[in-house]
């Protein structure tokens, strides 16, 4: 039965033709990796000078998804993040606290991947650090000067956007309108207010690197085309990050990549997420009005907190508000108290949960499909618990149920299988332990310990405190 089961939830992962909103054709395209099932795909990571707020999470959470389900079609996806551990604002938080800004750079990268583990993001392949680039950096500024793209000046190099043409085609601005927006530059060496730094000449007391130019640091735009260049040469399958950086930051890394290697495009498909507003102002750090991820995981479980974003389009703005995920959070226990129920069913009925389950996954996917378009997908879940809540389901039943939300969850991440209750008599053995604990009196707690094993339970004491879980 359940084998059947499984070969229907494999069918459907033949069809692979999904559309991606491209941010530079401003279309939906079928996503055609440049080669076979093969994607490189590359997300902008934080810059590490204090916590990651929850529009960092927004971002996050969403790509994750988005990888998840591309996995979940058959893509071979090769995940890619960089981390900005050096920039003006590390600089700037390490002279306030008088700390040297790579030891805030390193706090901070640690704080961000606790934050992504609590959020479930589990799709990145691999993380890599500006400065550990430093060499790929100069190369490709040196090819940018050869090329005749770069130019000096007294405190850093810079790129010379009129001599590339296509400046302005992800933004869809034209280059006179571009420059037009930046008419005064504080530095009157650039040819033009617009040209963007490639490398920043060190001044006093700022960690700093080698190079043609003397001692000094890499632009922001310039760490990640060589960092990408390294990993997956001069063109690869998809970009992404919040829509905050189509300009100038994915518009200047188009210019530097393209100009170097001469190749377009060096990116195929581009994808930006809508940002996380707070009363209808973008949610960032410089304007202040931010909560971090740790904050709203002391009032929210993780999963409740993952589903809020996993629930919502990608492309659509979010308004933050303590309402809007307590809806996500009830609609959640619907589908948890749901799995409770299918793993206890033991009915006399055998139903046609098969054929259910198979239409159920097409129109999920089918909304999947169509650029990721997760609330409708999830509400063909819901759809699914309310035809299914009709039927008296058979033990069978239950686990070809059990099955299919695991494969829906595959992508998701959201949903609880392992039994939540725990007995009273379990509850009240454990919370005597934990005092026993507190008090130092070992004795008794191992008592308690022992107890618990005797009944089949054990506990785990997380960073969150003890959970009680059952031997398995
Ligand atoms: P940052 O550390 O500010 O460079 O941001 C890291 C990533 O988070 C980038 O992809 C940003 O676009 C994204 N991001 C920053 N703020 C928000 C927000 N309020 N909503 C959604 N994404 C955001």
């Amino acid at each position: 039965m359940l084998s059947k089961n499984i070969k229907t939830l494999n069918k459907h992962h033949n069809d692979m033709s999904i559309k991606v909103f491209n941010t530079l054709t401003r279309k939906k395209e079928l996503l055609k990796p440049l080669n076979g099932n093969n994607i490189n795909l590359f997300v902008c990571g934080p810059t590490v000078y204090d916590f990651s707020h929850i529009g960092h999470a927004k971002t996050y959470v969403q790509f994750d998804v988005i990888v998840r389900y591309l996995r979940y079609k058959g893509f071979e996806v090769f995940y890619l993040q960089n981390i900005t551990d050096i920039d003006d604002k590390i600089i700037k938080r390490g002279n306030e606290q008088g700390k040297n800004p790579m030891t805030i750079a390193r706090k901070f990268e640690k704080e961000y991947l606790s934050d992504m583990k609590e959020l479930g993001i589990t799709s990145i392949d691999k993380y890599a650090r500006a400065t550990d680039y430093i060499k790929p950096i100069i190369k490709q500024i040196k090819t940018l000067f050869d090329k005749g793209f770069a130019y000096e000046t007294s405190d850093g190099v810079y790129f010379e956007i009129d001599k590339f043409k296509d400046y302005g085609k992800l933004c869809h601005q034209p280059l006179d309108k571009i420059k037009e927006g930046a008419r005064v530059s504080v530095n009157k060496e650039k040819k033009n207010p617009s040209d963007f730094s490639l490398w920043k000449k060190a001044k006093i007391n700022e960690p700093s690197w080698d190079s043609p130019w003397g001692k000094g640091r890499p632009g922001w735009h310039i760490e990640d085309t060589a960092i990408t260049e390294t990993e997956f040469g001069p063109q690869y399958d998809l970009h992404g990050g919040g829509s905050d950086l189509i300009f100038p930051h994915h518009e200047s890394e188009i210019a530097q990549m393209e100009a170097s290697s001469g190749k377009k495009p060096f990116v195929k498909y581009w994808m930006h997420t809508a940002f996380l507003n707070i009363k209808k102002e973008k949610m960032s750090k410089s304007v202040g009005n931010f909560t971090t991820i740790r904050e709203a995981l002391r009032k929210w479980d993780e999963k409740t907190y993952r589903f809020y974003y996993a629930s919502t389009h990608y492309r659509t703005p979010l308004d933050y508000s303590n309402e809007a995920v307590n809806k996500v959070k009830q609609g959640l226990e619907r589908i948890n108290e749901f799995i409770r129920k299918v793993k206890i069913a033991n009915g006399k009925k055998k139903n046609e949960i098969e054929k259910l389950i198979g239409e159920t996954l097409d129109v999920f996917e089918k909304h999947m499909d169509n650029d990721f378009d997760m609330p409708q997908a999830i509400a063909s879940v819901y759809d699914f618990i309310r035809a299914v809540n009709k039927l008296e389901l058979s033990k069978q039943n239950g686990k070809a149920i059990i099955g299919f939300f695991e494969k829906i969850d595959s992508v998701l991440g959201v949903m609880t299988f392992e039994d939540l209750e725990v007995p009273s008599e379990i509850q009240i053995l454990a919370e005597k332990r934990q005092k026993a604990r507190e008090k130092k009196d070992w004795a008794t707690a191992d008592k308690m310990r022992d107890k618990l094993k005797t009944k089949g339970y054990y506990i785990d004491d997380t960073s969150k405190g003890p959970v009680v879980k059952k031997i398995s």
